[in-house]
């Protein structure tokens, strides 16, 4: 469960931020900041990266590298004895779960991290607004992390970037897209002007201390997602990201296969790659077939206003709503917060066309007929808050759903998401509404691949071992079976988890060690602060409620001179329990007589008392636990 995380992240703040560094980093991370004027050594901005190859130090390691890797396709000879380091891979997150990823590479005394995402809180983690992951074990190295490669603009792969920039200044790659919607985070956290972003296009390479990465093309259902070749003295390294292979897809290409299959030849030590649709059999289908499905429900919908909820990152599916909608000249309205910044960012950015005049704002909807009308909105996942459920619970204050609605929910409910779905399309069919929704129609398609774009994968990149990542435990092992079957050795597989390092070698892959990395609640602008102790508090007021006894006792005399009063609250409906709060009361005075005859002066143990006795009453007449709280005032 939770892990309490007490040493972070403001406490540590003044220790790790940039000016606190050690003086070689800090030089550098002001030089990378904003100019080239710093020529020479770190070459960390992407201008400065072209150089690399030409500089004698750079081809010196190059062909180290590829030594290496040849190295680590043969099979264990004698000759590498002196040998090379061992790659070091962390993961802080991401694995046995989906969400909060964040891996951490170390080779030669350098770290560098991949992403640094965000999970959303299971239902019972009362009032806890998001979950990151754990930044100790970053914070503790923080001189020898160069930097951060961000593979794509997903929650759970930026979410949590704001709260480790707000403690260590390092830099940021990443794609152009991705940049924009980190930006608008960092800006939201007030911290963007002293953040180091750099942006880098698919092909370009960035060396930070020992590693020289290169980020490669990949399809996603968000534009702009790469994966990554990272290599290190160790051997090269391919980190997927979330991907799938769209021979059709909206923008930006089909996945640079080639790249991964050139990369195959060089020699690829070790693969890490998308877990998530792993236990699905064939091939993902392109995004294009959403179009073609929009196409036809648009169609059916015929006089009928249009409602389309999707997830407000997929920027290929808000521009396939658009498109269609400007074919049937409908006019288009956002709903939700979160879609209004993604569909800004990525216009400003040149990621999504919107025709001249076809965006309308919500406020204007009642003045076109509903056979003019697509509303796309947020609430694909039935979250409350969102739009579309407050559309469904008539809470939404511009929209009204009438039978004369069309409503299509364009995703398919994560895990653990179905009841909510399920409510709101009960509630939009209550109101009349034609709902369209899951596998209905393919109104949706996965942005991860499938089972045998997985295997294409492997067969391209050829690892020596492999890890299967980002996913419950099913899906890992899933796609652990699905490399055996590729004909990577048993030995050669790894399922890590969250918290282990494991050892990379060029003749064996192990677990080596475990790091800090447990989840971190933010509630509020609360970071960490809510831990074991305090969610447990919540979680047993909000089961069983609570019990206040308050009193005030002389401490000289020895006297109640008032209460006690008992006072619960989620407890029991108090008016039909009079008995039982009587009795509650009776008790409690009878304890205090008994502490008072007693001489008992110390409160903790007259608390300890109270809370005892009382406790055992409310078992013992109701088989519930609630918190007890006793409060003792001395005059
Ligand atoms: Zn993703
Ligand atoms: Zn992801």
């Amino acid at each position: 469960m939770a892990k309490q995380n007490n040493n972070q992240p403001k406490s540590s703040a003044p220790k790790t931020a940039p000016k606190g560094r050690k003086p070689s980093a800090a030089g550098k991370n002001k030089a990378t900041q904003k100019s080239k004027s710093q020529p020479k050594k770190k070459p960390e901005s992407k201008e400065l990266m072209q150089g690399i190859s030409n500089s004698p130090a750079g081809q010196k390691q190059k062909r180290y590298y590829k030594n290496a890797a040849a190295a680590a396709r043969k099979p264990a000879g004698k000759k590498r004895k002196k040998a090379t380091p061992p790659l070091k891979i962390a993961f802080l997150g991401g694995l046995n779960e989906v969400g909060k990823n964040m891996t951490l590479y170390a080779c030669n005394g350098d770290m560098l991290l991949v992403d640094c995402g965000l999970s959303f809180p299971d239902p019972e983690m009362f009032g806890i607004d998001l979950v990151i992951p754990d930044f100790t074990y970053v914070l503790e190295n923080a001189d020898k992390v160069k930097g951060i490669l961000i593979t794509h603009g997903h929650e759970d792969h930026i979410g949590g970037l704001a709260y480790l920039l707000k403690n260590l200044n390092i830099p940021v790659y990443s794609t152009r897209l991705t940049i924009g919607l980190i930006e608008g985070k960092l800006r939201e956290h007030k911290i963007l002007d002293r953040c180091d972003l750099h942006v880098i296009k698919p092909g370009d390479k960035v060396k930070l201390g020992c590693f020289e990465t290169e980020f490669i093309h990949v399809n996603h259902s968000i534009p702009d997602a790469v994966a990554l070749a990272i290599r290190s003295p160790a051997g090269l390294v391919v980190q997927t990201g979330d991907f799938k292979i769209d021979r059709t897809p909206i923008d930006g290409g089909v996945i640079d296969l080639a790249r991964l299959s050139a990369l195959g030849e060089e020699g690829v030590l070790c693969l890490l790659s998308d877990s998530t649709n792993a236990v699905k059999p064939g091939f993902t289908e392109s995004e294009r077939k959403v179009g073609e499905t929009f196409d036809v429900q648009f169609r059916k919908a015929g006089n009928r206003r249009l409602i389309v909820a999707t997830f407000a990152s997929n920027i290929h599916r808000v521009q396939q709503i658009i498109n269609v909608a400007e074919k049937l000249g409908r006019k288009v309205a956002l709903s939700g917060r979160s879609l209004e910044n993604v569909v800004s960012v990525a216009a400003e950015l040149g990621y999504i066309r919107v025709p001249e005049g076809i965006l309308i704002p919500l406020d204007s909807i009642n003045r076109y007929p509903p056979e003019k009308l697509v509303l796309i909105t947020t609430g694909s996942q039935g979250e409350p808050m969102s739009a579309l459920y407050r559309m469904a619970f008539s809470e939404h204050r511009r929209v009204e759903i009438c039978p004369n609605d069309y409503v299509i929910i364009s995703a398919t409910p994560i895990p653990g998401n179905e009841k909510m779905v399920g409510r709101v399309v009960d509630e939009l069919l209550k109101l009349g509404a034609e709902v369209v929704y899951e596998k209905m129609y393919d109104v949706h398609v996965s942005g991860h691949a499938c089972q045998e774009e997985l295997k294409l994968m492997m067969s391209l990149v050829k690892p020596k071992f492999f890890m299967p990542v980002h996913g419950e435990q099913k899906h890992l092992q899933k796609h652990a079976g699905l490399a055996l079957t590729m004909g990577i050795p048993k030995e050669n597989i790894l399922i890590a988890d969250n918290g282990k390092e494991v050892e990379i070698t060029q003749d064996k892959i192990r677990i080596s060690g475990e790091v800090p990395a447990g989840k971190v609640f933010v509630d509020g602008i609360g970071v960490g602060d809510v831990g074991a102790v305090v969610l447990r508090d919540r979680t047993r007021l909000a089961q069983d409620g609570i019990i206040i006894i308050a009193c005030t006792i002389e401490k000289e005399t020895c006297t109640v001179v008032s209460g006690p009063d008992v006072v619960t609250r989620g407890f029991v409906y108090v008016r039909e329990s009079e008995q039982l709060m009587e009795e509650s009361r009776r008790l409690c005075e009878s304890v205090l007589a008994d502490c008072m005859y007693e001489h008992v002066r110390d409160f903790s143990e007259i608390r300890n008392r109270l809370r005892d006795e009382i406790s055992h009453l409310t078992y013992n007449r109701t088989k519930r636990t609630p918190m007890i709280l006793p409060i003792i005032m001395e005059v």
